[in-house]
């Protein structure tokens, strides 16, 4: 068994460190307790967020896994701290849709949470300084940000993932509206899922009240973000059998 180390600062995100370890191709992960909206430009501490966060998408990813999604998960080391596999960061925001809200709704001005009959597949440009623009296929070849085969395989596990998240929400009393994932190139230069699954990436719904239990709640000023987080926590342990 490898004893890690936290080594040296990567990358500091908006919501995580990036640490190196002793071991070239593991990197340490700190969920902070931060949260921020409107590209940074609204940011609030907040005790626990990180903890749940990291649990969340910890047991997310872990499913995962037992699922059959490559992703970079290696394990959860504390309560704020994980251990992923490199890789390198396809600068791309891959958005699946079930229900229509938030940036759809607005841009075809259709009705709050249209169901529908495919879900809808987008990319969008990793670039804080452009605010994430939404790109097509040709655009991101003509930037050679993918190639064509990728961009299908990224479309292809990003369905799969959104049909066991669905399955995994559903028995959680939740609906799955939409949610955003990254995929990088590991060592040998396979796409896997990266970075974090958690309610700052999906917008859920609670089945039976309707109420927002993702990061909508800190956007809109709907209430305390950290309790309904935990409520989504305390509703995944349950199901995943870690209660
Ligand atoms: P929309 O394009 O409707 O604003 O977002 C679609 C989905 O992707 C939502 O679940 C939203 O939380 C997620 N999403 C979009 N952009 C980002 C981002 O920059 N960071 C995170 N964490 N999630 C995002």
């Amino acid at each position: 068994m490898v004893d890690y180390e936290k080594k040296e600062l990567l990358y500091r995100g908006k919501a995580k460190e990036m640490f190196a370890t002793n071991v070239s191709d593991v990197v340490w992960v700190h969920y902070m307790d931060q949260v921020t909206a409107l590209n940074g430009k609204k940011k609030v501490q907040m005790t626990d967020k990180g903890t749940t966060n990291n649990q969340i998408s910890s047991l997310i990813f872990s499913d995962l896994t037992a699922n059959g999604i490559p992703n970079d998960f290696i394990k959860q080391i504390d309560a704020n701290n994980q251990l992923v596999k490199k890789v390198q960061i396809i600068p791309l925001e891959v958005v699946i849709r079930n229900f229509a809200s938030s940036s759809f709704e607005r841009k075809f001005a259709v009705d709050h949470l249209l169901k529908f009959e495919q879900p809808v597949k987008e990319f969008f440009y990793k670039s804080d300084k452009l605010d994430d623009p939404f790109i097509n296929d040709s655009q991101i070849k003509a930037l050679n940000i993918a190639t064509q085969q990728q961009l299908d395989q990224m479309r292809d596990l990003a369905l799969k993932i959104n049909q066991r998240l669905r399955t995994i929400f559903a028995a959680m009393q939740i609906e799955l509206i939409d949610f955003k994932v990254e995929f990088g190139l590991d060592q040998t230069g396979e796409i896997i899922l990266a970075d974090e699954i958690s309610p700052d990436s999906c917008r859920l719904v609670d089945q039976k009240t309707k109420e927002s239990l993702d990061k909508d709640v800190f956007r809109k000023g709907l209430g305390e973000l950290v309790p309904v987080y935990k409520t989504v926590l305390q509703r995944l342990q349950k199901v995943e059998g870690h209660n």
